[in-house]
């Protein structure tokens, strides 16, 4: 291939951006032309991992990339299909010396990147995988013994502890061949499309750096005492921007802890060391699935393995919907389908309900959520849900079951949050919120009787899990 120039390939995966993105800048500094590459999958119509508010949200992304790219003198190359075949068809075609990609966290991709180290040894070319995703690797925060944690609380000091990486600069400039590019990708392109109540938050970098600069003034200053009311904007929203790594783990850190640093009021302080804290949290749902991927089959603690889950029925589809009649549920799920999000407070109260009050599988909420949530996050999602189920590492003990009238009087005592979810619920006094309606004046017609009785389940779940508990420990 004499006048074809050696490049180095830089595989976009869920690293969307160009600033502080840890194999673009080695993929840059090689010297030779770059091919900055994203791999759009190839299914049609569903798909049991995403859905049309995350394809969309993408979309940006990959816009906002483009974009970022052009200004650095070089274009994003799309291609679609097998990323191994694609990746194959381009190491034949061109002259490529070098891959370069940010390590995968899930079980799947790490698989994907064991085949692709098998292809470019077949071809002579270096396969070249970064450490970008998470502030810490699994190497880096293990306890003394090299064995992974199992409890959050002893994780988080250890992370803490651990030097942390600056940022790094974006490339100065990108020089890349002309390759034949596929459009940027539309909703189409799946055969999907948006439906009309959803009401996205705009995917890209800039974006991302927005919400970044107005959750550190803004939104954080009292994140630690008013995070879990979803009524108020006190929770940074930077989830979904670290998902598509429009926005990087090292930035969030960094700004977030130079704002600590510069704070004089102890609320302050407490407030940013708070938000870091959960920033661990983050790394360590990556800690367990490294350490224990089959998480995503079954649940962590094996004594829960075969617990008799009741089949889904119109009350999961009520779930779905948001109409149990259970005000502070239906305003969590009724957020999410509208907007790809939904607040963490809200997101422990369906999830107890879907699993605990309707005696539904985890895993079906789970992949709703993987479906619905701009974050989706296999890690995070697995590892919320196990931990609300009751059967993850480090979980709530299945006995400590959260009742969801409580929790709406307690996180939402004005009923705000409901009522922005739920408008037929306006004309109800806060506190008629917060109890099953017979027991107060009725909830208005236009709005359904709660589809269960909460304390009767609550029994009925502590019944079936203690009697599974002594099945498998071996009591009866
Ligand atoms: P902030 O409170 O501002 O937190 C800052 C960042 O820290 C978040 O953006 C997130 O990256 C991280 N973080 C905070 N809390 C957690 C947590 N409990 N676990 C892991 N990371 C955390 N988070 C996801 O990113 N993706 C998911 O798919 C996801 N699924 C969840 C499912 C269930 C059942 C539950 C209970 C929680 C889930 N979470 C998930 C965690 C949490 O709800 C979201 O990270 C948070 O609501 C995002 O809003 P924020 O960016 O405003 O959070």
């Amino acid at each position: 291939m004499p006048d074809i120039q050696p490049a180095v390939l830089h595989w976009f995966r869920r690293d969307l951006r160009v600033s502080d993105n840890t194999a673009l800048l080695a993929a840059s500094q090689s010297g030779q032309v770059v091919i900055p590459l994203y791999i759009l999958s190839d299914w049609r119509k569903e798909h049991s991992w995403t859905g049309p508010g995350r394809q969309q949200f993408l979309c940006e992304c990959l816009e906002s990339l483009s974009k970022n790219l052009q200004e650095l003198g070089s274009s994003l190359i799309i291609r679609q299909g097998d990323p191994l075949k694609v990746l194959d068809e381009l190491i034949t075609l061109e002259r490529i010396s070098a891959i370069h990609f940010n390590r995968d966290p899930d079980p799947h991709g790490k698989q994907v990147e064991r085949h692709l180290e098998k292809l470019c040894q077949k071809h002579g070319v270096l396969c070249q995988g970064h450490d970008d995703v998470s502030l810490h690797t699994f190497a880096q925060t293990t306890k003394d013994d090299g064995t992974a944690y199992r409890v959050y609380t002893p994780y988080s000091k250890r992370w803490l502890k651990v030097e942390k990486r600056n940022p790094l600069n974006k490339p100065k400039s990108l020089k890349t061949p002309p390759l034949p590019s596929d459009p940027l990708p539309k909703l189409e392109s799946w055969q999907l499309a948006l439906p009309a109540e959803l009401d996205l938050l705009s995917g890209g970098e800039a974006a991302a750096r927005q919400r970044l600069k107005q959750a550190i003034s803004t939104r954080l200053p009292n994140y630690a005492q008013n995070r879990d009311h979803p009524a108020i904007p006190s929770t940074s929203r930077l989830s979904q921007d670290l998902r598509w790594g429009t926005l990087s783990i090292r930035k969030a850190y960094q700004e977030a802890n130079k704002t600590l640093e510069a704070a004089r009021d102890p609320k302050e302080q407490e407030s940013y060391h708070t938000f870091i804290k959960e920033l661990a949290w983050r790394d360590f749902y990556f800690h367990l699935l490294e350490a224990y991927p089959k998480v995503l089959d079954h649940e962590f603690n094996s004594d829960y393995r075969g617990l008799p889950w009741a089949e889904p029925d119109e009350k999961f589809a009520a779930w779905k919907e948001g109409q149990t009649g259970f005000p502070i549920v239906d305003a969590g799920m009724r957020e999410l389908k509208a907007t790809g999000f939904m607040h963490n407070r809200v997101r422990m109260i369906v999830a107890m309900f879907l699993t605990k009050d309707l005696h539904l599988d985890w895993r079906l909420g789970e992949q709703h959520f993987a479906q619905h949530l701009l974050d989706g996050e296999i890690a995070s999602n697995n590892g919320g849900w196990q931990w609300s189920a009751g059967t993850g590492a480090d979980a709530a003990p299945y006995f400590r079951i959260q009742n969801p009238w409580t929790q709406s009087k307690r996180f939402d005592v004005q009923g705000e949050y409901i009522k922005k979810w739920v408008p037929e619920l306006e004309p109800v006094a806060p506190k008629a919120l917060h109890q099953a309606p017979s027991l107060v004046s009725a909830h208005p017609k236009s709005y359904p009787q709660p589809i269960v009785d909460h304390s009767q389940e609550r029994d009925k779940t502590l019944t079936i899990f203690k009697t599974h508990l002594d099945r498998v420990r071996g009591k009866n």
